[in-house]
């Protein structure tokens, strides 16, 4: 049984479909990186996942136990937490107070703030400063160490590196790499990067108009095979191009 099981997931906004019949299993210890272009509907594919959207179609399992029709709270309880696109931090509120709140609404496990400070030094000395003040990348870390503050199975990361500076980047990708390699849970990632997305993933999905155009691991596919499907261009059309 998969710790993450999605099946024929399609979710809407009004008359608009945002994400079409996507499935994928996720186990712990993988990685599993969501790449497309703009409006692909990656976005509204991990706020579903989040519960903070309501799919129109499709079932979501955790490990086993359908969670379709829970809310965002219930998940974290049950074990599903997202780092969101836009960070949404509490801006008048220390980074100390952020990360407290997620740690005090969270469940009990290996993850606390002595651990979350050890993955993200950055924010020792940034513990009494309001997360409003705090650039991209400190923002960033704030957020994920909330996710992680909740001690999930499964972690969503939203849109990582989006409006970072390359050191910025590079800082998290080193903390994503030791969350990682503790085998602790399973982790779902937007990445715009595709090189990043395709040297970090164990797995990639890549979604073109709210499809799941291409998904496995990374070393399965030429580049010009997941740029096409990047691009939601099929053999077909590929021929008649
Ligand atoms: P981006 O990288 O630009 O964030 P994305 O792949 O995350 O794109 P989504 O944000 O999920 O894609 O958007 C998928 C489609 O759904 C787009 O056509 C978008 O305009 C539409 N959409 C997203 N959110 C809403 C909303 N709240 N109301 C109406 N349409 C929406």
């Amino acid at each position: 049984m998969s710790l993450l099981s999605v099946t024929d997931l399609t979710c809407r906004h009004g008359l608009l479909t945002a994400v079409r019949g996507i499935g994928f299993t996720l186990e712990r210890g993988e990685t599993l990186c969501i790449i497309g272009a703009n409006g692909a509907g990656k976005t509204t594919l991990m706020r579903t996942l989040a519960g903070a959207h309501v799919p129109a179609g499709g079932r979501i399992a955790l490990a086993g136990r359908d969670i379709t029709a829970e809310r965002a709270f219930e998940r974290v309880r049950s074990g599903i937490s997202m780092s969101p696109e836009g960070r949404r931090l509490f801006a008048d509120m220390t980074v100390a107070e952020n990360l407290r709140v997620a740690a005090e609404n969270g469940r009990a496990g290996g993850w606390d703030m002595d651990r979350v400070l050890g993955a993200f030094p950055q924010l020792q000395p940034l513990l009494d400063v309001p997360a409003g003040r705090l650039s991209g990348g400190q923002r960033q870390a704030v957020a994920i160490g909330r996710a992680l503050l909740s001690n999930p199975d499964v972690i969503l990361l939203d849109e990582v590196s989006l409006g970072l500076s390359p050191a910025a980047i590079e800082g998290l990708y080193q903390s994503l790499s030791a969350i990682r390699e503790s085998g602790e849970m399973g982790i779902v990632l937007v990445e715009q990067d595709l090189t990043r997305a395709l040297g970090f993933a164990d797995r990639v999905l890549c979604m073109a108009e709210g499809r799941s155009e291409l998904q496995g691991p990374p070393a399965d596919f030429t580049r010009a095979q997941i740029t096409a499907a990047y691009f939601g261009i099929h053999d077909d059309e590929a021929r008649h191009a």
